[in-house]
């Protein structure tokens, strides 16, 4: 049945608001559009944000995991673990840098870097650690930080989407080591694309500011040099004002979140969904800010396959995602070795799971008809 009445729910939205937009026209009639004085004010309320530690914008979540690894002195001959189970962008800048990614499967519970086989997976030549928290779901931080200290490892944090996510009541940004948030249009609190990078003390910001420009650093009025080399990764002001638009209201938009995604517990228990062995997240309302709500199908108790089980809630008007296919399963990896079955919850997850629609201006009645059509086409198609 198509409801062809009822307007299209897409799986995300960004929600910005009239006061942004307007600050935005501001800045663009301001005659300093690129990076300047919004910039320096998205730092400063990021680095309160994150208990007062230095941070610096990029424009991108990617940039930010590229120059915190080099910051931690990562290079050739380096390895990284990390979990197959993100976006490529994870393990693609451990490639960036040469060094070498080293994949840990995930917990099938939390979806994360299984951290009980992280120290089996070290060996004379690692040099960090890329934990990811998907969905915004953190690891144990306690675990996570125990494992660096003994193993003198360097973490970089991937939090893209853990921007307001916390552990133990502290905000995820206030503890640990390199901490890199990404604010591409997707993710909880968007600047449409950039990213930060959270720095332990004012030399590693500083190194940090020349990565993002050339490796440039300038003195009086007309000195220059050049001495590390550098990228082009610094965020217009136009971005910064839309960033600095959203801050205030991150609590806002996860409690919004949490509250749907409550919904959708609610919604799928007890249903022909649950009943075929839907799989879904952890219950976490501690610690995630739920930036998505992922469920992964019973696919040998369906007579359809991922791509029509998507298709099908698109005909209800209902659009989905995937988050993500292993990463050691593109031809890149393949082709440094990587196989099937190597990581088989990494696997499993990343052919299964698919993103149900989850954004701040959705409302419970719009979960109930996800829900409902989950159901619909899981009794549709149930064997
Ligand atoms: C979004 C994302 C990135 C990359 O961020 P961009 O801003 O898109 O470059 C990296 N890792 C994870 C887990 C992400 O979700």
């Amino acid at each position: 049945m198509t409801q062809s009445s009822v307007p299209f729910l897409p799986f995300v939205r960004p929600d910005i608001d009239e006061e942004t937009i307007r600050g935005v026209a501001d800045v663009l009639r301001s005659g300093w559009i690129t990076t300047g004085p919004q910039n320096q004010a998205f730092e400063a309320a990021l680095s309160e944000f994150c208990g007062g530690r230095p941070v610096r914008t990029f424009n991108s979540g990617t940039a930010t995991l590229e120059v915190g690894l080099r910051i931690a002195g990562v290079g050739p001959g380096d390895e990284v673990i990390t979990t197959p189970a993100s976006w490529v962008a994870t393990a693609n800048v451990i490639l960036e840098t040469g060094a070498t990614p080293v994949f840990v499967d995930i917990d099938p519970r939390t979806r994360n870097i299984d951290l009980n086989l992280v120290e089996q997976a070290i060996t004379p030549r690692t040099k960090a650690m890329i934990p990811v928290y998907l969905a915004g779901l953190p690891v144990d931080m306690d675990r996570l930080y125990a494992i660096a200290r003994e193993h003198k490892l360097r973490v970089i944090e991937d939090a893209a989407q853990a921007v307001g996510s916390t552990w133990k009541g502290e905000r995820i940004g206030k503890l640990g080591d390199i901490v890199s948030f990404s604010f591409h249009a997707n993710k909880n609190l968007t600047s449409i694309e950039g990213g930060a990078l959270v720095l332990n003390n004012e030399e590693e910001a500083a190194l940090a500011q020349k990565y993002r420009l050339q490796g440039i650093t300038r003195t009086g009025f007309d000195g220059m040099d050049c001495d590390v080399l550098g990228g082009k990764y610094n965020l217009t002001d136009v971005a910064a004002r839309v960033g600095l638009g959203q801050l205030p209201r991150l609590e806002g938009f996860n409690a919004q979140r949490r509250k749907l995604a409550r919904a959708y517990f609610a919604g799928l228990a007890g249903g022909v969904a649950e009943k075929l062995g839907i799989g879904l997240p952890l219950a976490d309302f501690e610690n995630s800010n739920w930036h998505m709500f992922q469920i992964t199908l019973p696919l040998e108790k369906l007579s359809v396959d991922r791509a029509g089980f998507m298709g099908a809630l698109k005909e209800r008007g209902i659009g989905s995602g995937v988050h993500y296919p292993a990463i050691h399963l593109f031809s890149l990896y393949r082709a440094r070795g990587f196989r099937e079955g190597m990581f088989p919850h990494a696997e499993r997850f990343g052919a299964t799971t698919v993103t149900l629609p989850l954004f701040t201006q959705m409302n419970e009645g719009d979960v109930a008809r996800v829900c409902r059509a989950v159901n619909e086409i899981c009794e549709q198609y149930g064997r």
